[in-house]
């Protein structure tokens, strides 16, 4: 309901100039929803009428919203079976699920692989008690407290990919173990925005919570997109790199995060330690797929450099670390594609 709530709230910003001559001319328009992924989304494009871009930006939206509601593990909506049912009825029964359910189980099943175990979205249970102290930390700072070690340790116990049964098949998937929890946020919001733009027009920029992807250049000059990476000690940019049709996605310890006792803790779990990551301050990668740049960028933040650099070579990505220090470090052909 407060989803719903939510979604009649959205915000629709159009901006740019109105044409008043003859001749319609291409103007940049900018659309804002807030309904999505709990974060904010900006949909960028070239259009000759405003309601036209209007048309468009509400297409992104209204599927982006599919995908919100499709992988949401925290609400119910009227005749879906989502995320959130599949983990109920863990140990239960399989669950009978859209395609795309299935698609990206597929997908995070090789992310699973390709990272060596780093990136699971059956952490979920793990995920869950850190989701918790965070809330907590936020609404009652005076008395935030770290999740409790031995729930973290009788949690990671859950934590297999093996458990998740999908039936391609009959289309169902099926928690073998009822403690196991799916949790999709490492690579949901690039997934879905890659599956959007798959079918959008070209030439619009898809932003869903710093996951942003290009459907082509800006106009039919070429001109690129230019995107600003954000300084994770500060509310500047470090860089900004020209996009034109791929996807640039950053993880970052200043996203989702909470105090206890003066120290800062993030929501990028080391599946071994259990605890927030502490190698980077942020990762960002660019790469055509943006579900897979997703989920580099969320590996690569739980990896060494060297680590994060051999899985960049097999995946044809290209990635920027940013250390505790502000130290910078940059795939090989990271800085051909930097701007500023
Ligand atoms: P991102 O910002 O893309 O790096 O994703 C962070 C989100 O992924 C968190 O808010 C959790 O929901 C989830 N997450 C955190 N740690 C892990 C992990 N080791 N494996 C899979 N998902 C994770
Ligand atoms: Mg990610």
């Amino acid at each position: 309901m407060k989803r719903i709530l939510s979604l009649l709230l959205v915000c629709l910003l159009l901006c740019g100039c109105t044409a008043a001559d003859v001749k319609p001319e291409r103007k940049t328009y900018e659309a804002t929803f807030l309904s999505l992924f709990d974060t904010v989304t900006v949909i960028k494009g070239a259009a000759e009428t405003k309601e036209a871009f209007s048309e468009a930006a509400y297409a992104v939206h209204d599927e982006l919203l599919q995908y919100h509601q499709l992988f949401d593990i925290y609400n119910d909506y009227d005749g879906i079976h989502n995320l959130k049912t599949v983990n109920d009825q863990a140990g239960i029964a399989p669950v009978e699920v859209d395609r795309k359910i299935i698609d990206l189980l597929l997908d995070c099943k090789t992310y699973y692989e390709l990272s060596d175990g780093k990136v699971n979205v059956a952490l979920g249970s793990v995920l869950y008690l850190w989701h918790e102290a965070r809330n907590e930390g936020i609404n009652d700072p005076v008395n935030a407290r770290l999740p409790d070690m031995n729930r973290l340790q009788e949690a990671s116990l859950h934590t297999g990919f093996d458990t998740v049964i999908i039936d391609e098949e009959h289309s169902t998937v099926y928690i073998s173990d009822p403690d196991v929890r799916l949790d999709v946020g490492a690579v949901a919001k690039g997934w879905s925005v890659q599956r959007v733009a798959d079918s959008a027009p070209e030439g619009l920029l898809i932003s869903v919570g710093g996951n942003v992807c290009a459907t082509g250049p800006k106009d039919e000059n070429n001109t690129p997109w230019v995107i600003g990476i954000q300084n994770p000690g500060g509310s500047d940019y470090l860089h900004t790199v020209y996009v034109s049709k791929t996807s640039v996605v950053t993880s970052g310890d200043y996203q989702r995060c909470f105090a206890v006792d003066g120290k800062l803790y993030h929501h990028i779990i080391d599946p071994e330690t259990l605890f927030p990551s502490t190698y980077w301050r942020s990762v960002t990668i660019i790469c055509d797929d943006s579900g897979l740049a997703d989920a580099l960028s969320t590996a690569l933040f739980l990896l060494p450099l060297e680590e994060g650099q051999k899985l960049l070579d097999d995946c044809g990505a290209e990635a920027m670390w940013v250390d505790a220090d502000a130290n910078q470090y940059y795939s090989p052909g990271f800085k051909a594609l930097i701007r500023t």
